[in-house]
């Protein structure tokens, strides 16, 4: 008998037709013996409806009663499954995450969970309950509701899960597992059986939105073994967990990409100490985050200095640095929103050479420009022009047979 977490989104609570189905699932795994702690999210766009809300009342409401307004999405929901559950003959009680103590911090809406006390849903438990918690939400030490961030939900799961020690945190969603890309942009994709954590993370913040990033550290931190799988078909999922718990482990597991990205350019700076510094800080106090960042070798004392934001972030990264410019003795300020990022991802990368040439070496057969290069232990980044893409994505795809099953490395 294990004890495991599942956690169901919005769309597999989309409505009440779901919700019992999804109260079959839990029930199907109750009955094969398994305790079972089921976190839910609000019914799909239920979020997104009570913050439109908030908006049309203050365009900046007060974070507190933003949190008691969004926290309601989600007791709705596990009233209701705690209800289908039962209608099914199965006990059940559904627990606000105020009433199970997920004690947070006082960060309204993007508050980190602090501590989890066990011993009330263990009580459940004993008592043969299905133990039904509202994702996304916690409460402080004076009793504030407060809320995770958006997909939050994900965290509260991983979170029981480490407090409690349970055997597998399963996360049901729209989709049957991780794929080796966007099978929206490769209709090759495969989906990965097994995935580490690390991987999960370069794939997760490159945009293949699975799963809320901070849950993927937080199970890697606690080493609560992650799945995620479809609520709407049968199927294995894919796992994530420890590099040491992967069976297949393939030189590259996926590639992800961003299509957000921007680049600004300085050119002609002194090359000097502290001039990237005043290139960045004043970025950096407009609150714009910096992703990649190339400096050129200097020539004839001056040089480039390039480096990416997010798309949105762009209009006010040029202004800020025209402002800057002058007093930088900058030759020419430029930049292009027209770009995107594309990573190949694998632990694999670490114990073989020639990752990054057999990279290249593919783009550049299909005339693929490459602008930018960066690179991690775990990861290979290039950003191209928007207008390749997809182009990039396939033939990188190809080139590393990701198609297949990997083969076993030795
Ligand atoms: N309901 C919240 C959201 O939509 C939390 C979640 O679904 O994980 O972001
Ligand atoms: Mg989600």
């Amino acid at each position: 008998m294990a004890l495991i977490v599942q956690k169901y989104g919005g769309t597999s609570v989309g409505d009440v037709e779901r919700i019992q189905r999804v109260a079959q699932r839990v029930a199907t795994t109750r009955r094969q013996g398994h305790d079972v702690v089921v976190v839910v999210s609000a019914m799909s766009g239920e979020t997104n409806r009570l913050t439109a809300l908030a908006q049309e009342i203050s365009p900046r409401p007060d974070p507190r009663e933003l949190d008691v307004l969004l926290s309601t999405g989600e007791q709705v929901t596990i009233a209701l499954l705690a209800m289908a559950l039962q209608a099914q003959g199965q006990p059940a009680r559904s627990f606000t995450g105020a009433q199970v103590r997920i004690l947070t911090d006082a960060a309204h809406t993007k508050a980190r969970i602090q501590a989890i006390d066990q011993a009330p849903i263990r009580e459940q438990l004993t008592q043969g309950r299905v133990v039904v918690v509202a994702g996304f939400q916690g409460v402080d030490e004076n009793g504030n509701i407060t809320t995770l961030g958006r997909g939050g939900s994900d965290t509260t799961a991983v979170a029981l899960a480490a407090a409690l020690g349970a055997d597998e945190c399963q996360i049901y969603t729209d989709v049957d597992g991780v794929y080796t890309t966007d099978p929206r942009v490769e209709p090759k994709a495969r989906r990965l059986d097994s995935v580490t954590y690390e991987e999960m993370l370069e794939m997760a913040s490159l945009g293949a939105k699975v799963l809320q990033i901070r849950s993927v550290e937080f199970a890697s931190k606690y080493n609560v073994p992650l799945r995620v799988l479809s609520s709407f078909e049968d199927g294995p999922g894919t796992l994530i967990t420890s590099e040491d718990q992967v069976m297949e482990k393939p030189l590259i597991s996926g590639i992800a990409f961003n299509r957000d990205e921007a680049k600004l350019t300085v050119m002609g700076v002194p090359d000097q100490p502290g001039v990237a510094s005043r290139i960045l800080g004043p970025i950096g106090q407009a609150n714009i985050e910096v992703d990649m960042i190339i400096q050129n070798v200097g020539a004839d004392g001056t040089t480039d200095f390039t480096f990416t934001v997010h798309r949105n972030d762009y209009p006010r990264a040029l202004e800020v640095l025209r402002g800057v410019a002058e007093s930088l003795g900058a030759r020419e300020i430029s930049g292009d929103d027209r770009i995107v990022k594309v990573s190949l991802v694998g632990v694999g990368m670490r114990s073989h050479a020639g990752i990054a040439g057999r990279m290249f070496d593919a783009l550049a057969k299909e005339g693929i420009n490459i602008r930018m290069i960066s690179t991690s232990e775990i990861k290979i980044s290039v950003v191209v022009d928007e207008k390749y893409l997809e182009l990039a994505v396939r033939t990188l795809h190809e080139a590393f047979e990701l198609e297949k099953a990997p083969a076993q490395l030795t």
